[in-house]
Formats: C-alpha cells, structure tokens, sequence
C-alpha cells in the first residue's frame, strides 16, 4: 500500500493577497510547508493529488453561491495552484510525472460527486496527508469524509489555515478528538 498528499483549495483565490477568498498572510505562510509535503511524497512514491474547487460564473445551482462570493471559477487565474507549491507541481507535471492527480471538487469534501475514492484505491493508497485551505471548511469535510471511507489520515497543522478567527483550533482539535486523525 502506499500514500497520498491530499493538497486541498491551496489556489489564488484562497490564499493570494488579491484572492476573492483569501487567508492572506496565514495561508501563504503554508507555502513553504506544503512545497515540501510535496516533495517528500513524491520521494516516497507517495501521489500528490491537487483537489481544488471548480465553480462556475453565474451557476445559480450551485450552493456556495448563496454563502461565498465567486471564486476558484474554472480556468481562471483564482483557481490555478498558488506560489511556490503551484511552481513545483507544474514542473513536475510537464516533466511527464504520473503522480500529479487532478480531481476537481464540487462540494467542501473532495470525495463528495468525485472519482476520488476510486482513483486513490485503484492505486493501492490507504494514508492520506492532507493540507491546504480552509481547515474548517474543505480541509474539515474531506478528512472526515476519508475517514468515514477507511484511510488512515494525518493533518500536519503547520500546512492549514482558515478565514475564520477561532476556526484553525477548533477544527484540528475536532480532528484530532473526535475522529483520531493524527496532527502532525
Ligand atoms: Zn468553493
């Protein structure tokens, strides 16, 4: 069996000073730390799966519409992979890697509508790392919903961060209490 790096909402739009959405100054200090979740995977023949959200200008069926302004709207620069990490992953895209999975996300639970589950099994995994944005939100429903499926999964604190005051705590402390997800 083997890993994977979940890196989630870890875009423009979250985390760039002139994102829609942004976690300013908090989300960008992640950059370096993800960067090298990544790298280490990848060393470890570990997959490193990009799951950022994919919306639409104007969808009115779309849920979010409703709570957040538009962001991450598909092919935009908002939804592109942001800094350093995003360099890194592109590179090792056009360098031909087949570790570099993109899986689009609907809801806040990258499993949610996906073929997630079925492409981390077809490829032996069973432990998820999983960083980015918020820790709250997307970061929050897609561990749980890993868990509810049976991985085993570890949240390195440093590579999370939330819009909301109060939420980073409060989130990993669920994780961690509630459902035995292991920070690191
Ligand atoms: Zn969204």
């Amino acid at each position: 069996m083997t890993g994977a790096l979940l890196i989630v909402d870890y875009s423009n739009d979250f985390i760039a000073d002139a994102g829609a959405m942004s976690c300013g100054a908090a989300g960008q200090a992640l950059d370096g730390n993800i960067l090298r979740q990544a790298e280490q995977a990848l060393a470890r023949q570990y997959f490193v799966f990009i799951c950022n959200d994919e919306h639409h200008q104007g969808d009115p069926f779309d849920p979010e519409a409703a709570l957040f302004p538009p962001h991450n709207l598909a092919g935009s620069w908002g939804a592109e992979i942001y800094g350093q990490t995003g360099a890194f992953v592109r590179r090792m895209q056009e360098q031909g890697s087949d570790r570099i999975v993109y899986v689009p996300k609907l809801r806040y639970s990258a499993f949610f509508g996906t073929p997630l589950d079925y492409l981390l099994r077809s490829r032996g995994v069973d432990e998820l790392i999983v960083a980015g944005v918020c820790t709250d939100i997307c970061v929050l429903h897609t561990v749980i919903a890993a868990v509810y499926e049976g991985y085993r999964v570890k949240v390195p604190a440093d590579c999370c961060a939330t819009i909301f005051e109060h939420g980073q705590e409060w989130a990993l402390r669920h994780l961690r209490d509630c459902l035995n997800v292991e920070i690191i």
